[in-house]
């Protein structure tokens, strides 16, 4: 999502005169996109900042993101080199920002959430030749315990249908064949135009625009997530075969202290639909281990679910304290070494659940969207629809295949990738 808002941000700034710059040494003014969702990526925003000072004399200085929106304008005290602070709710106010910056000012700010506003960028800048993000929502309003990203992205905000569709159709007229869908929370799409569509609508509807093959969505959250979306799967092929679904943690007594909203029985329901599917739906998942009050017994509630669902990939976290948020008041009191310690015992579990996932595609003929060739390893890099990377061999003297969809027969796997051969 945040790469996705750095596009939006290069195209503003291109459609405002400006050009692009491969290295920060180049630039006159550096933007800088941040992240908050963990302490560490915010120390390492400080850090950078300091590099920059050291580095960038004679340059303008502005941060984006999710650490702007936080720290405010606290950020000239900390880095009094930086003339600009935005978070992404202000982004539509950029051009009348860049203006204020161009005239010299040395304390421009874009910090308000108060908006009804979506960004909308028709020239946004795409790094990634294939597969094109499309933001659909903006902002979170549900209030997880441990989670920055309501006070720092603000309310909901959903864009139209219409715009969205629009946006569809343009990207496929420019070679774009995949297509995949953002927002914190998209299952709570809700068109905003007389349409009403909900997101398992939008989602389906995208999937029909001509030369669209392969529609992705990010993030789901497990009690806005509907039979319907999976139904709409099952029968639209350009809709991929993978659904990620954070789960957060697999004891209900925790679920409730973060205020998921949903049970583990509820969350295992969803999973039995994607299950009784005809089309073989990936599952992946976010976890977060040594949440405040978390026991051993919750934990093992965790390594269970995760055998009870068999991922085929997760991204799992240490608990971090989050200016703001409601979980500060239960403390902190599990020691990083413990979290250390249950992560590693989670992530070793997966790894195991995942070679043996993956074994059972040995075999098998799967479809790639081919992304890149790898000269170290010589092999093709493939993306199967379960958003598995399928590495395979042909000759480059037979021609590039980058961009095109090929099928190719695995023959070995990993716990993290599947390699195999061209077919066709
Ligand atoms: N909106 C998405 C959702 O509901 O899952 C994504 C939220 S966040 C950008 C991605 C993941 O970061 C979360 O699913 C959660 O596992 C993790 N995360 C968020 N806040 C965290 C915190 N304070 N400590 C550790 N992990 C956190
Ligand atoms: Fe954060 Fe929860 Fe919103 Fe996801 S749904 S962004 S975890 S508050």
């Amino acid at each position: 999502m945040n790469a996705h808002d750095s596009e939006k941000v290069i195209g503003t700034l291109v459609s405002q005169g400006y050009s692009q710059v491969p290295t920060v040494e180049e630039a006159e003014l550096v933007f800088y996109n941040t992240c908050s969702i963990r302490d560490k990526a915010e120390q390492k925003v400080f850090h950078r900042l300091q590099q920059f000072k050291r580095d960038g004399k004679g340059k303008t200085f502005a941060v984006l993101g999710c650490v702007a929106q936080q720290e405010g304008e606290k950020i000239f005290e900390k880095a009094p080199h930086v003339s600009m602070v935005c978070g992404s709710a202000s982004y539509n106010q950029l051009p009348q920002m860049l203006v204020q910056l161009e005239a010299g000012n040395r304390r421009v700010t874009g910090l308000s959430l108060d908006t009804e506003d979506t960004f909308e960028t028709p020239l946004t800048r795409r790094d990634n030749p294939h597969r094109a993000y499309i933001t659909i929502i903006e902002g979170c309003d549900k209030s997880c315990a441990y989670c920055v990203v309501p006070f720092t992205r603000g309310p909901e905000r959903s864009r139209t249908s219409a715009s969205v569709i629009a946006e569809s159709r343009q990207l496929s007229e420019i070679g774009y064949t995949e297509i995949q869908l953002l927002g914190q929370n998209v299952n709570s799409y809700r068109d905003p135009s007389p349409a009403a569509w909900n997101f398992a609508t939008l989602l389906d509807s995208v999937g029909h625009v001509p030369g669209i093959r392969r529609v992705r969505f990010t993030t789901s959250h497990p009690r806005d997530f509907v039979k319907q979306i999976v139904d709409a799967i099952d029968e639209n092929p350009a809709l991929c075969n993978h659904v990620h679904l954070p789960v957060q943690s697999g004891s209900t007594r925790v679920l409730a202290a973060m205020q998921r909203l949903y049970t583990r029985d509820e969350y295992m329901q969803r999973i039995a639909w994607m299950k009784s599917t005809r089309r073989p739906i990936a599952i992946t998942t976010d976890i977060i281990v040594g949440f405040p009050g978390e026991t051993e017994a919750d934990f093992e509630a965790t390594l269970g679910l995760l055998d009870e669902v068999e991922y085929d990939s997760i991204f799992s976290f240490k608990y971090s304290r989050r200016p703001n948020t409601s979980a500060l008041a239960l403390g902190d009191h599990i020691a990083e070494e413990e979290k250390g310690r249950r992560l590693a015992i989670l992530q070793e579990k997966q790894r195991q659940i995942q070679i043996r996932q993956n074994a059972a595609y040995v075999g098998k003929v799967e479809e790639c969207l081919v992304e890149g060739f790898n000269q170290a390893t010589g092999q093709w890099i493939g993306r199967t629809s379960q958003n598995k990377t399928l590495n395979f061999l042909r000759p480059v003297e037979e021609g590039d295949l980058t961009g095109s969809y090929v099928e190719a027969r695995v023959t070995r796997a990993g716990p993290n990738s599947l390699s195999g051969e061209y077919v066709h």
